[in-house]
């Protein structure tokens, strides 16, 4: 049996696959927290798990566990932090998470890593845990680490995103839990999705500003921020090959690179 999930393998069969590399470790990073009525709270790292596995059948990559915690929920893009469910971490604590486990990676011998990105909030706490790493390295004498970081969602085309929403794209942000997520959950996870308690609350209007403690009158009261009833499955198939065929490519080249 072959797996490309690290969990899953002894460290001999990891240590192999490292030292014949090339090779990439994809660590899937996500939140636990709401997504309206009718996606679940993981929905933030079961996606991204799902586009590592698909892009490690296609490149030299392993999967490692992802991250299945986030910076905390804000009120216009994740709905804010007041749902029962939603767990978050301090921002201090994601960043050393990221930090030790790519210094982990580079203990083991891997060069390339990619941390593929599926909660908004994460962004800027995930950049300081690789910078953090990548200067610890540095002052160890390991300077050949790159690492690639992105946000799953910003790989989808303009001709996608026409097709996937004929009324106009209302923005990433405020597609917490609406079309893209809920077409995605229901190619990913179709056995999690419950369409028929989706709430099809108005889009949230959000001025441009956030105010802390967050105004959670602001937020729709089911926490999805934009309708989600022209979610379907085809759409969800064409933005999941779209991504996986397209993080694979982006991938591919860093790997590449990586032989010269
Ligand atoms: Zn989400």
């Amino acid at each position: 049996m072959t797996t490309n999930m690290m969990a899953e393998m002894t460290w001999v069969e990891y240590q192999r696959r490292v030292k014949t590399g090339p090779l990439m470790v994809l660590l899937p990073l996500g939140a636990l927290e709401q997504h309206g009525h009718h996606l679940p709270m993981g929905t933030d790292h079961l996606l991204p798990l799902a586009i590592c596995k698909a892009i490690a059948e296609r490149i030299p990559a392993v999967v490692a566990p992802p991250v299945a915690y986030g910076y905390k929920s804000q009120p216009r893009m994740g709905g804010g932090n007041h749902f029962p469910g939603t767990t978050s971490l301090d921002g201090s604590t994601l960043t050393a998470i990221v930090r030790d486990v790519i210094r982990e990676f580079a203990r083991h011998g891997v060069r390339r890593v990619a941390v593929v990105n599926g909660h908004c909030e994460n962004a800027f706490f995930a950049i300081e845990g690789i910078e953090l790493a990548l200067r610890e390295l540095r002052a160890a004498g390991i300077n050949d680490l790159k690492v690639v970081r992105l946000d799953y969602w910003e790989f989808t085309t303009a001709a996608t995103l026409d097709r996937c929403f004929p009324q106009g794209f209302p923005g990433y942000a405020l597609e917490h839990a609406a079309v893209l997520e809920t077409s995605m959950g229901l190619q990913v996870f179709p056995e999690l999705v419950r369409m028929d308690c989706l709430v099809d609350d108005p889009a949230a209007v959000f001025p441009p500003y956030d105010v802390h403690p967050a105004r959670q009158e602001w937020v729709p009261p089911s926490g999805v921020l934009s309708p989600a009833k022209g979610a379907t499955r085809e759409k969800g198939r064409v933005l999941f090959d779209e991504y996986v065929e397209r993080i694979a490519d982006a991938l591919s080249k860093e790997i590449e690179e990586a032989q010269r």
